[in-house]
């Protein structure tokens, strides 16, 4: 019996509204609880109307230019890129860095944990979110995927992985070339630590795994629920970290180690779907992050888990979508409507 619990709190803020004549004017407000963690969401449907200052829609002939100013610059986008970029030792990697199809793995020059690489994901300098071909993503997961191993079994410390990307500057990215990023380390991130502690104490008491358990509810629900592809499951979070936020869960992946060609490919073939839809969406930017249970650890409370999520449009000035109500409130605003973005996602997507 599932034990998910999605609680929503609703207020009401009552004002003279000068858009509406000074008339009193009240709006709903619905504060949603992460059912595992307790970070909170609030959805006002009165910023519907705001929708278009908040998060105006991708400048595309803006984007193209960016594009043509930093592809002179660009250290991936030369033939020879192999010359401009490190590589790590030889008793580690002999050849220095990894490559697979398409994607080339090699080592952050300004590294943030012990392991922390970047992998160059094709030739082209700029892609729209519709141009992220399944064999491009399957190349660089999979490549990622190999260096976990590697460095795991290099040095058995690293234990804590997490594959991630920032897509484009409002993301946060230094440079517009695809690319993934991977970082093993021997502590968890923050969230990575909350995930896993949250995680065993739903387990302590109820006997079951939250992951599961969700899985369960969502389908159950049917309300943010988008598909499975190869027991991966996609959803719309009902209270999500960021913009548009869709999550996938592998119940039957504790960690990377357990990950087959199938796994890798699932997540390709559903990735470069939700990319798509974001794209008609009038969307170009992504962050995403894919955690895992600690490399060398039985840990029956958690599995793979992925967020993704949409960060401010390109366009000129740009206004940051995060303000102190989500970096230091870490709460996040909901702009569309979970239930509606999962409708949307579902319609099409390549899997059942
Ligand atoms: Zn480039």
């Amino acid at each position: 019996m599932a034990q998910i619990q999605f609680k929503t709190n609703r207020q009401k803020s009552v004002f003279h509204n000068p858009l509406e004549d000074m008339q009193l004017t009240s709006q709903e407000l619905e504060i949603r609880t992460d059912p595992l963690t307790g970070r909170q969401s609030v959805l006002n449907s009165g910023l519907e109307g705001k929708i278009q200052i908040l998060f105006p829609d991708t400048d595309y002939q803006y984007l193209e230019q960016r594009g043509q100013q930093t592809r002179e610059t660009c250290f991936l986008c030369p033939a020879d890129w192999h010359r401009n970029t490190p590589a790590y030792p030889e008793d580690f990697l002999p050849q220095g860095r990894l490559e697979h199809g398409q994607a080339a793995l090699f080592p952050n020059l300004f590294p943030i944990g012990a392991y922390h690489s970047v992998i160059r994901l094709g030739d082209h300098h700029l892609r729209k979110l519709d141009d992220f071909p399944e064999q491009l993503l399957m190349d660089g997961f999979a490549v990622a995927l190999d260096f976990v191993r590697r460095c795991h079994e290099y040095d058995p410390s690293m234990r804590y992985a997490t594959l991630n990307a920032n897509y484009l500057f409002p993301a946060g990215a230094s440079l517009i070339h695809p690319h993934f990023q991977i970082i093993n380390s021997p502590t968890p991130c923050t969230q990575h630590q909350l995930l896993l502690e949250k995680s065993e104490e739903y387990m302590k008491l109820h006997n079951t795994s939250f992951w599961e358990d969700l899985v369960q509810e969502e389908a159950s629900l049917d309300q943010r629920w988008i598909g499975t592809i190869n027991n991966a499951h996609w959803i719309a979070a009902f209270a999500p970290m960021g913009f548009n936020e869709i999550q996938v869960i592998w119940p039957g992946r504790k960690s990377f180690l357990q990950w087959t060609d199938q796994d890798v490919s699932g997540l390709a073939r559903g990735l470069s779907y939700i990319l798509g839809v974001w794209h008609e969406m009038k969307l170009s930017t992504f962050n995403f992050t894919c955690f895992s249970a600690p490399l060398d650890q039985d840990t029956p409370s958690f599995c793979c888990f992925m967020r993704m999520v949409n960060r401010q449009n390109v366009m000129p000035h740009h206004r940051t979508d995060d303000y102190f109500f989500q970096k230091l409130m870490h709460n996040e605003l909901i702009l569309n409507r979970p239930e509606e973005l999962a409708a949307r996602m579902k319609k099409g997507f390549p899997g059942s």
